[in-house]
């Protein structure tokens, strides 16, 4: 156990993380070779998580009896994905400290919540306007400029919960009901000249790290390629690093987050969302830096330096994604190419399996 009185985790002290999936597997690997345990909480059993931490609590993530039992047994719980329910995480706080906390939860689950707190902070988005009925697709379309792309305000992961609205066309008499009747939210359409990713770090005392920007690829609304440097002028790199230092100072941060951010053809930035984690987009950092994303991230959250990472390297990052994985043997005799599986046994089409980070 951990010294009640201090935020920083002794060697030997257990960090919980809720969601099991690769991010967790990955934060559980990096807190391994920093000398803590963690205690993962994921409904399903054989989870990518579970496999490498010390052990697993599985159960869903707002059952009581199981947050109460991954308070009692954690010095600090964490989390892997965007979508974890706040109350559950009010509860932890009672009893454990839950780095970074439920506020940057709360903003970032509501599309709107996150525009509207991004615009405040002075991080320009594209316009956007709600929608809560078919009839506000029209008014709303014309007040982001005619081209838009309209998404479920919760729960939209990978391109999934969105409808690209194009120029001229009228949307679709059942495009809210094609989105499942929820609360949506229309975009102005960001013709964008590169999609880039900044992954920063805060740490409790406050002090802050950003990585080099990634110039994103995605095919088919899921990422498939991060590569850093993004190619573009140190101009516009540190303004993106100086947009995402704020919105982890507005936020008063303590972990990891991601910021994707949309370029245009000026230089100028406009925020598309965070994720309120480690990001898929930093996942190059394992191979290019010290320390990388999940280092940082746990050493936040286990009260640790934070400290600007060193990037040693040019790297590609390619997801692998469903089938793409049958090529193994191909990057495995590739001595440049570091190969990371995810350890999920059934290969389904649009799945993460794994990703291949290589120097360039
Ligand atoms: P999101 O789920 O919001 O990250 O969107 C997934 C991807 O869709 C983004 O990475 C972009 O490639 C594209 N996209 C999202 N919003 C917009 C927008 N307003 N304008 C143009 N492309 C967008």
């Amino acid at each position: 156990m951990s010294d009640a009185t201090s935020d920083r985790l002794e060697v030997g002290a257990t960090i919980g993380i809720i969601g099991g999936g690769q991010l967790g597997r990955m934060l559980a690997m990096a807190a391994a070779r920093l000398g803590y345990h963690t205690l993962v909480l994921d409904p399903a059993v054989g989870c990518p998580a579970g496999q490498v931490c010390d052990g697993q609590i599985v159960a869903d993530y707002d059952n009581v009896g199981a947050l109460a039992e991954l308070a009692q047994r954690c010095d600090a719980v964490t989390y892997e994905f965007e979508n974890v329910p706040v109350p559950g995480v009010m509860k932890l706080l009672e009893r454990v400290p839950v780095r970074p906390g439920p506020g940057p939860l709360e903003i970032s689950q509501d599309r709107i919540a996150e525009k509207d707190f991004l615009n405040q902070i002075g991080l320009p988005t594209a316009p956007y306007r709600t929608v809560d009925d078919q009839a506000e697709i029209t008014h709303a379309l014309e007040a982001v400029g005619g081209r838009g792309i309209l998404k479920t305000r919760r729960l939209g992961y990978d391109g999934k919960g969105q409808l690209r609205i194009d120029d001229g066309a009228t949307p679709a008499a059942d495009a809210f009901a094609q989105l499942g009747s929820v609360p949506l939210v229309m975009e102005g359409f960001v013709e964008f000249e590169r999609e880039i990713s900044v992954i920063g770090g805060r740490a409790v005392d406050g002090s802050i790290a950003c990585f080099d920007p990634a110039h994103n690829v995605h095919r088919a609304g899921i990422l498939s390629t991060s590569t850093v440097p993004c190619g573009l002028a140190e101009s516009v790199i540190d303004h993106a690093k100086v947009l995402t230092t704020r919105l982890l100072s507005e936020l008063e941060y303590v972990g990891v987050l991601g910021l994707e951010l949309f370029v245009l053809s000026d230089g100028s930035l406009l925020a598309n969302e965070f994720a309120p984690r480690v990001h898929n987009s930093g996942h190059w950092t394992e191979l290019g830096c010290t320390p990388s994303q999940f280092e940082l991230h746990i050493r936040a959250v286990a009260g640790l330096p934070v400290v600007n990472p060193v990037r040693h390297l040019d790297v590609l990052m390619t997801n692998l994604i469903g089938d793409d994985v049958e090529h193994l043997d191909e990057l495995l005799n590739d001595p440049t190419a570091m190969v990371h599986l995810y350890g999920k046994a059934e290969i389904r089409h649009g799945r993460k399996m794994g990703h291949v980070t290589q120097t360039l």
